[in-house]
């Protein structure tokens, strides 16, 4: 716990459990224990090799200065080019921002429209960083709750229970991290026909898995909605379509207003992001694109056997992921139950599994596979495992679970 010298507004923000998570299973491993690590999200793939050839040119080009606060022109440009030949949205290349990751393009909107005690509607599961983004910004979140039993989805009923006068913002994200759910056009619309009715509220969809998607209806923006046009941000970036999540690079488009603020907001706190980074990106974005492709269909047959292998746990309730790398197991069959620990003089321990974070850690300490808890999501009561890991990574994890969820009685 930090002291009074540490700031209020850093002594209440939760540290990000999925990066906690990874560097435990780190340190674990650095220990001489053989971790499989399932818990932070990342693709294992190497950066495309025109991408990382694009990155050395810059260097060579000296593109080694102080880039433009909003991102170079040519990065911008790709992006609402982009954003018009797959996404139908008709952005300018002023209104893109380019940031240090989608992370920093979602906390830079946050922070420019939610004034202290506005509401922020978010569908929950949802991902780590958006509640404590909006404490920072002083803001409330109204967390719209969306289990397995409704597919992880939020419904238009709910939604219009949960606007008020107060409300600022609302947070989406399909493909979905940490369920995986993907909302399909009809059921966008469904939403889209709700906000359309409350101008005040500003609409951020962090689109990042965009191109993990299985379904034969493919990704649908939240751009291709004219009704909500006006009020739309949409946050994306290279971290998960090209394997570069090293190199920081994400951006939101959106009203011309709202670029602007953020811009204002990133020229006082990081300036433009990495040079080298941005031409790398530029590239990714101008290249050729069966890269992402060939990553999906590999993301996809894991996706087959994690689902599989999880189905013949008994105890584990799943719904077959549509997009993202994540399965989100219900795993309240385990709460309650109990394991003993022998010491080394013969004394033994019997735990109690209260919470899905107590699972989590048994996991980890007894089957060596790091997860993160539902909890971190705001949905107790479930686990996230990342699959973007090698076929036999997996297999393995999914034993050792198994094993370890046996012995507990
Ligand atoms: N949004 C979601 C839903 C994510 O899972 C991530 C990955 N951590 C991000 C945003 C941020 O991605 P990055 O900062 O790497 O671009
Ligand atoms: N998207 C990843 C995850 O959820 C990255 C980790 C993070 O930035 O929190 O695991």
């Amino acid at each position: 716990m930090e002291s009074s010298r540490i700031a209020e507004r850093i002594r209440q923000l939760a540290a990000s459990a999925t990066l906690a998570m990874s560097q435990k299973s780190s340190e674990l491993r650095a220990a001489g224990v053989d971790v499989v690590n399932l818990s932070v999200g990342e693709p294992d793939f190497a950066t495309p090799l025109h991408i990382k050839e694009a990155a050395k040119k810059a260097i060579d080009d000296n593109f080694t200065h102080y880039s433009p606060v909003a991102g170079y022109p040519g990065l911008r440009e790709a992006v609402a080019e982009k954003l018009r030949k797959e996404n139908h949205a008709g952005y300018e290349a002023a209104q893109v921002v380019v940031s240090t990751g989608a992370k920093q393009a979602l906390s830079n909107v946050v922070l420019a429209v939610v004034n202290p005690g506005d509401e922020v509607i978010i569908p929950v599961p949802a991902w780590v960083s958006y509640v404590e983004m909006v404490k920072l910004a002083e803001g409330k979140s109204v967390l719209v709750p969306a289990g397995i039993e409704q597919g992880f989805k939020i419904t238009p009923a709910q939604l219009e229970a949960a606007i008020t006068d107060r409300t600022r913002l609302i947070m989406l994200c399909s493909p979905s991290n940490p369920s995986g759910a993907v909302y399909s056009r009809e059921e966008l619309r469904g939403l889209v026909e709700v906000l359309k009715r409350y101008p005040q509220v500003t609409v951020l969809s962090d689109e990042i898995y965009e191109h993990i998607n299985y379904t034969p209806e493919g990704h649908v923006s939240m751009a291709e909605f004219p009704e909500i046009a006006d009020r739309l941000v949409i946050v994306n970036g290279v971290s998960k379509a090209y394997a570069m999540t090293g190199w920081r690079i994400g951006y939101m488009a959106g009203p011309l207003e709202i670029a602007k603020a953020t811009t204002k907001l990133q020229g006082q706190t990081t300036s433009g992001t990495c040079s080298i980074a941005q031409k790398a990106a530029e590239a990714a974005y101008r290249g050729p694109q069966d890269c992402v492709e060939e990553m999906c269909q590999a993301f996809r047959r894991r996706r087959d056997l994690i689902v599989r292998l999880a189905r013949e746990i008994p105890g584990l309730k799943l719904d077959e992921p549509q997009g993202a790398f994540y399965i989100f197991p219900e795993i309240s069959a385990f709460l309650g139950k109990s394991y003993t620990v022998t010491a080394p003089d013969g004394t033994e321990t019997v735990s109690v599994i209260r919470t899905d974070a107590d699972l989590a850690m048994y996991l980890l300490e007894v089957a060596h596979v790091a997860t993160v808890a539902g909890s971190a999501f705001c949905m107790p009561g479930y686990l996230r495992l990342s699959y973007a890991a090698a076929d036999a990574l997996l297999t393995e994890a999914m034993r050792r679970i198994r094993e370890a969820l046996a012995r507990l009685a």
